[in-house]
């Protein structure tokens, strides 16, 4: 298949990254992940915009703007035949010489992309398990940054347990998931983390809250407590790699009757009809 390097389109054999670059040393650099459904990139701007926002938080300037990375995206997912999947792409501050002050104006950002092609399982997902583990991310997790590695020794001690994501607590305070933002539903109302330095501000938490508004679903945006969370009626996490995930049981306590409540099912249904084509069930 196909990769993006900076601007041009290239196979993996011809592909070759510095030693040196920053990602590789400081993970310093900005990614995304954008869905595809039916060929069609879902809420590409949305994504972009975020991926030039998070360059813009550390201070880094890509060597092209938004409408030309949305054209390269497009671009790599034609190519790549891509009808079900993502495309990843990242920004990284360059390749320079070990030293953690930025490196000169004359060294550029390096950007990488794939693609990956599977089956269109959106809101078809059965429920999983979470393990809640404590957020020990730094304090600006509104920024999608390569530096992931709380979140992969989050994401690990609850994969180990047999769950299938972390749902991270700052000392009880739930924040959000290791690469998922998480929503409790009691006495018919949403409650979620509000959009702040310590969460990502997801884009499939944006087109749920957008569902909501739709749905005149109650929502409150403010944090639930971990003790909390044990006695809420349904849960579900967000993600663009798998859209709307029901949770049937946090830390072997199981949320409701164990399988998706009415105001999950209601928000899959309208999320789905927000697809570029229907996903068949
Ligand atoms: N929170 C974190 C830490 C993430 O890494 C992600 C996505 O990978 C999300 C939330 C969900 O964001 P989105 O819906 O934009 O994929």
């Amino acid at each position: 298949s196909t990769y993006l390097l900076n601007d041009r389109f290239v196979k993996d054999d011809e592909i070759s990254i510095s030693i040196e670059d920053r990602g590789y040393y400081f993970g310093d650099g900005v990614y995304e992940v954008i869905r595809v459904y039916g060929g069609t990139l879902f809420t590409a701007e949305e994504h972009i915009a975020r991926l030039y926002e998070s360059a813009a938080k550390i201070r880094m300037q890509l060597p092209y703007g938004e409408e030309e990375m949305k054209h390269k995206i497009e671009q790599l997912v034609r190519d790549n035949g891509i009808d079900e999947g993502h495309v990843y792409v990242q920004a990284t501050r360059g390749a320079a010489p070990r030293v953690h002050q930025f490196p000169g104006e004359d060294i550029v950002p390096v950007i990488t992309g794939y693609t990956k092609a599977y089956p269109a399982t959106a809101s078809q997902h059965e429920p999983v398990t979470l393990k809640s583990v404590e957020d020990i991310r730094w304090m600006r997790c509104d920024i999608k940054s390569l530096n992931l590695l709380a979140n992969v020794m989050a994401k690990q001690e609850a994969y180990e347990e047999g769950h299938y994501e972390a749902l991270l607590h700052r000392s009880g305070t739930v924040t959000e998931g290791s690469s998922s933002n998480m929503f409790g539903v009691k006495d018919g109302v949403i409650h979620t983390h509000p959009v702040s330095n310590f969460i990502l501000n997801g884009i499939t938490r944006r087109v749920v809250m957008e569902c909501c508004t739709e749905l005149d679903q109650p929502v409150i945006e403010e944090p639930m407590a971990l003790e909390d969370v044990y006695n809420m009626d349904e849960f579900f996490m967000t993600s663009t790699t798998n859209g709307i995930v029901p949770v049937s049981a946090i830390d072997g306590k199981q949320i409701g009757d164990g399988r998706p409540g009415p105001v999950t099912e209601a928000l899959m249904a309208a999320f789905d009809r927000k697809l570029p084509v229907p996903v068949e069930s």
